[in-house]
């Protein structure tokens, strides 16, 4: 074996495996009753960090394999300031990092780390925190799509090869499993949240948007809630067919999603109505969100054109949500009454 030209700690490999087995066995009872995957991950890395002084860092990523931006999600050891930083988008890359090379293959690779290593972020991890082998492991999942990386940094330079890939590799394949069930778990929430159809909320997520809205005293920050439907919807139906009908709507709530900011929400409130949301919002500023979903439905190009009527109310203190919903629901109403496209505020 080529002896190690680190300073520093020894390297003694069936001692260092040995450890590193029995701090994850002995802490795998705890583990297992973390709750939430990603945590699970993270306890995993901090054991392991704990246990070895030889080890720097730990850290993994797990998504969408074609996504764009990988940042570690979980990350222990002393090095963790360089997972915290690290922020990787792919497309800025005109040639990706050693590490990232890894992404979506088969097998763990390992690659040299020194002060002068080719690849910048590494020189400073071997000067700062003594980092000379570096292993990825690729996290392969059973969800089409998904993929992640599990990446370990130590401070000699033939550290995996002497203590052996298998721990770690065995490691990778642990955290596949449980970041496959967090990813299966958030689908499955996304799908029971989410309208099949036009892609917004769909009913079941009127407990989740309530408790950004309701307002328990006078005091607390103002909410609005729009009530819009689709004018002589029917006409389109009749007219172009169902499937016409149904572009239209994804057409509607496209357009209403588009006008609206991150912390608003749009719900499919039933077949052509749609319930939005709008908390931590002014009286007029609600009016004119109202004014700028109508415009941008009344703009929209396609097969048919539509308009929207649109019932305002205020999210009344210390009242039910049902209660502020149903003043929507008749704002509209009088709306429709009043020659339709246009908008109506109750309070
Ligand atoms: P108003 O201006 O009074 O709202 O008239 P309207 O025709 O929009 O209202 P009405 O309630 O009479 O009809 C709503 C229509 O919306 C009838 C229904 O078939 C259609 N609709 C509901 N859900 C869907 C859907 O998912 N896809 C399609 N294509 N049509 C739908
Ligand atoms: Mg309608
Ligand atoms: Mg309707």
């Amino acid at each position: 074996m080529t002896p190690t030209t680190t300073p520093g700690v020894p390297l003694d490999p069936l001692a260092e495996r040995a450890l590193i087995a029995e701090t994850l066995i002995a802490s795998a009872a705890r583990l297992m009753a973390v709750r939430d995957e990603l945590e699970l991950v993270r306890g995993v890395c901090v054991a392991m960090c704990g246990a070895s002084q030889h080890i720097r860092l730990a850290w993994t990523w797990f998504g969408d394999e074609k996504s764009d931006v990988i940042q570690p999600q979980a990350y222990a050891g002393v090095a963790s300031d360089y997972a915290a930083r690290t922020l990787i988008r792919r497309s800025r890359l005109t040639e990706p990092g050693p590490v990232f090379r890894t992404l979506g293959g088969k097998a763990p690779e390992q690659f040299p780390v020194s002060l002068d290593s080719p690849y910048g972020p590494w020189r400073e991890l071997a000067q700062a925190h003594g980092v000379r082998s570096v292993m990825a492991v690729p996290l392969k999942s059973t969800l089409s799509g998904m993929g992640g990386l599990f990446v370990i940094y130590a401070d000699h330079e033939d550290y995996f090869h002497e203590v052996g890939e298998s721990l770690f590799t065995a490691l990778g394949e642990l955290f596949s499993s449980v970041l496959t069930s967090l990813a299966e778990r958030t689908t499955l929430e996304q799908a029971v949240n989410h309208d099949a159809l036009t892609g917004v909320l769909n009913r079941h997520a009127l407990p989740i948007i309530e408790r950004r809205l309701l307002r328990r005293t006078p005091s607390d920050p103002l909410s609005f809630l729009l009530m819009v439907d689709v004018d002589h919807f029917k006409a389109v139906n009749d007219k172009l067919g169902h499937a016409v009908g149904d572009q239209v709507l994804h057409k509607v709530a496209t357009a209403l999603r588009g006008v609206l900011r991150p912390d608003d929400s749009v719900m499919r409130w039933g077949g052509e109505e749609f319930l939005v949301c709008l908390p931590g919002t002014q009286h007029e500023d609600a009016l004119l969100v109202a004014e700028k979903l109508r415009r941008a439905v009344a703009e929209l190009a396609g097969p048919a054109p539509v308009t929207v009527s649109i019932g305002v109310a205020e999210v009344m203190a210390g009242r039910a949500l049902a209660a502020s919903i149903d003043i929507a629901d008749q704002a509209m109403l009088q709306a429709k009454g009043a020659g339709r496209n246009r908008i109506v505020y109750r309070d």
